[in-house]
């Protein structure tokens, strides 16, 4: 698969415009044909100079990270979360006595259709761009995945008292 344009930047999807600028010009400049005299450069340089041109306008950008988002639908990827309903682990219950977080379902209602133990949020979560942790959970009744956002630091804090 071809690199996306935030791979050839080398940045992660939510990068501010002044992120990109500053990486283009890194990337121009570490790889300009003239300093590297090297064929597969100027490739290079090309891809830098298209990836710049759409994620420094800020409507091909949007155009493009649609694009780039109906791709991973279509690939049926759930890494990343994306296209999935959104919950705070603020939301959930947590039960000392089994040390599990549960929720209904809001879909088929299941009573505590969502539950996760401490370690499985330690062991699955992922850190969001955006600061925090989400973890992605399924509903044990009828299947739906949720992400779960949460602050780890916090959580800890509260496990503490
Ligand atoms: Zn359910």
């Amino acid at each position: 698969m071809a690199s996306s344009h935030y791979e050839v930047l080398g940045l992660s999807c939510d990068s501010s415009l002044g992120c990109i600028k500053k990486a283009y010009k890194e990337r121009l400049l570490s790889s300009h044909p003239d300093k590297t005299r090297n064929d597969s450069s100027s490739v290079e340089v090309n891809k830098i100079q298209e990836a710049y041109k759409v994620l420094s306008n800020p409507e091909l950008r949007e155009i493009y990270d649609k694009s780039l988002k109906d791709d991973q639908k279509k690939q049926g990827l759930h890494s990343s979360g994306d296209g999935l309903d959104e919950y705070s682990l603020d939301e959930f219950c947590f039960n000392p006595a089994i040390c599990e977080y549960c929720m209904d379902c809001p879909r088929c209602h299941g009573k505590d259709g969502f539950h996760f133990s401490e370690g499985t949020l330690e062991e699955h979560c992922q850190e969001r761009a955006s600061g925090g942790f989400l973890v992605l959970a399924q509903c044990s009744a009828c299947s739906l995945w949720l992400k779960v956002n949460f602050d780890l630091a916090e959580e800890y804090e509260q496990a503490d008292v």
